[in-house]
Formats: structure tokens, sequence, C-alpha cells
């Protein structure tokens, strides 16, 4: 890009807007590396409406970050509104990267999440309300936005020009993506923008186990804070997750959740962990075992989706539950 003054603007789906936290946090960075910047749109922040992205010059915007998952048709709107409004397009964090933790609402259909969240005891809710499409209120037309059947990455409906995961993406690597950005040396269109590695490969722990004998959970033991998680028995996602935010769950002892997503060469972050458990609890022999054994094993397994797909279920090879087999 190799410019001086950038317009930028920051969109978003269903989103906790941790994300917009660590975009505050370039505060202090973006004003020593650029002249000036224009936010040109950013609705946590600033009072611009979708007419006012409207109005702009397709290609107008030099930088759109998109943090969130799609989950409805507005989503889906100001995404494919921005990609073609904007020169290059970034998915920020990994609800926007690979659908992110709201994506783990594709185990359900969209009636029993209402259902769920709207009729269950949990919900003070007498009277059985549950959204409506459209109502009119005080003479006013007022809708909820469509949801869509599946909750999808930002890729599923708009190009995605670069990415950055994490949840949020760490204030450092995002930095490193704008050092990049702002100089023009970009590695190819589809990359996603942190190290190759994954997380393993940047822990401070011993790790010297081959196999163990049971999986325990994190309220079950105190960990040692010197040795691997998992050869502690906790499934920690680091063979299967990304490097590059400097693991400090892990220095915090705490097992890594996953959330940067699978390392380069990786398809399928779940399907990655799971071959990496198979093989510590020598489940690869299955076949010699009896199904007690097998199924002793997997007892430490409380909700293997959660663990194994907490922020990656809509870019999976399995990407949602269509039903009940
Ligand atoms: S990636 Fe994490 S911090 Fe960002 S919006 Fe999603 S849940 Fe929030
Ligand atoms: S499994 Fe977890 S604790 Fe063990 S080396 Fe990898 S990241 Fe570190």
């Amino acid at each position: 890009m190799g410019r001086d003054v950038l317009n930028l603007a920051i969109g978003l789906g269903a989103t906790c807007s941790g994300c917009d936290v660590t975009i505050v946090d370039l505060a202090e960075y973006l004003p020593k590396v650029l002249s000036s910047v224009n936010i040109v749109f950013w609705p946590t922040a600033a009072d611009l409406k979708l007419k006012d992205l409207e109005a702009m010059g397709d290609g107008s915007i030099d930088l759109a970050l998109y943090h969130g998952a799609i989950v409805n048709e507005e989503n889906a709107e100001i995404a494919r509104l921005l990609r073609r409004k904007s020169k290059l397009m970034v998915a920020f964090g990994s609800c926007a990267c690979f659908g992110g933790i709201p994506g783990l609402a594709n185990l359900a259909a969209k009636d029993i999440l209402l259902e769920t969240v709207y009729g269950t005891p949990s919900t003070d809710n007498p009277r059985g309300i549950k959204p409506q499409g459209e109502a009119v209120v005080g003479g006013y037309r007022m809708a909820v936005p469509k949801r869509l059947d599946a909750v999808l990455p930002l890729s599923g409906v708009a190009e995605v020009d670069y990415s950055i995961p994490g949840c949020p993406p760490q204030t450092s690597q995002v930095r490193d993506a704008f050092k990049a950005i702002l100089s023009g040396n970009l590695p190819p269109k589809g990359s996603i923008i942190g190290p190759a590695k994954n997380l393993c490969d940047e822990c401070p722990r011993k790790r010297e186990e081959k196999s163990i004998p049971k999986i325990v959970r994190s309220h079950e033991i105190i960990a040692d804070q010197e040795r691997c998680l998992l050869d502690q028995g906790l499934l920690c996602m680091g063979p299967a997750t990304r490097a590059g935010c400097g693991a400090k769950c892990i220095k915090a002892n705490m097992r890594c959740e996953g959330c940067m997503g699978p390392p380069d060469g990786v398809r399928d972050q779940g399907a990655k962990m799971l071959s990496t458990i198979a093989s510590i609890l020598g489940l690869e022999g299955e076949d010699r075992m009896s199904e007690e054994e097998v199924a002793r094993l997997m007892e430490g397994i409380a909700d293997p989706v959660g663990l194994l797909y907490l922020f990656s279920l809509p870019s999976s090879i399995l990407r949602r539950k269509l039903g009940e087999v």
C-alpha cells in the first residue's frame, strides 16, 4: 500500500467487541506510522450508518477490518458492502476468520436455538415471547434481521484478502500486520498473517511423555507449571493451534483452547487434535482394545465439539449439524 494517509473502516457482525479493544490499543501506534488515519466507518465508536457506507465510492476505503461471525442477513449485507468499497478486506479475529464461538450455534437448528434462549426456565419470559421478524411499535416499523440457516466465517459471504486470527488478536500481532499492510510487503492474498507453526513450537514447557494413562479436566488437578499440560492429561489444544499469541494461557497454567485456529498445513483443527489425542491415548490400536477400554479412555472428553471446535466449527470439514442421528 505504501502510503501515509489511511482510510480505515471497521465492520462488525456477531461480535463481543473484544476485537474492538485490540483496535483501540493501536491508538498510540498508528499516529507514529501515519500522518493521518481517517476512520470512515466504525459503528462501535462513531455514529455512522449503513447509508453513509452506501454513499462511499467503490474502492474508496483503503483497509476494512471485519470482526465477528456472519449470523444474519444484515451481517452478510454489511460484509458484502464493505468488500465492494474497500481495496483490502481483512478478517479480524477468530469469529471472522473461522466462525468463532458464535459458530457453536451450528450445533442446533434455528427454532431450537430460539426455544433454548427464550423458552427454558433459566429465561424470565413468562409469556413465552420470541423475537418477531417485524413489529410496529408506536407507529414505527421495526425489523429484526433474518437469521441465516448456519453461522459462517466472513469468507462465507465475501472475498477475504487476509486473516488475522485470535480471540481477540494480540496487539503485537496486529502491529506486525499493519507494518506489512502499510509497507505493501504482504504475503500472497488469502494468507493468514501470523506464524505458520503450532503453539507447541513456542511453548516454554518441557514435553516428555509419548502417552498418557487418562484424560483429566482442569478442576481435577493443580497442574505442574513446568511440564507440558498434555503430558499431565489436560487436553491442551497447542498441537493443533497456530502460534502467535505468546502462549499467554499456558503461562497462566491454563490449557490452550485453540483460539488462533489451525496452523499452516492443517485443514481441520478438531481432526488434527483428535488424531493427537488418539495417539497419546494409544487409541491408534483401537482394534486391539475392548469397547469398555475405549469408552473409559474417552470418558474424559465431556464436550467433544466444545473441545475440538470451540473457535472453528463453521470453517471445519463438519461445518454444522443437520439433525439428530
Ligand atoms: S474473536 Fe473473540 S474477541 Fe473477537 S469478537 Fe470473536 S469472541 Fe470477541
Ligand atoms: S501441548 Fe500445550 S502445554 Fe504442551 S507443549 Fe503444546 S502448547 Fe505447551
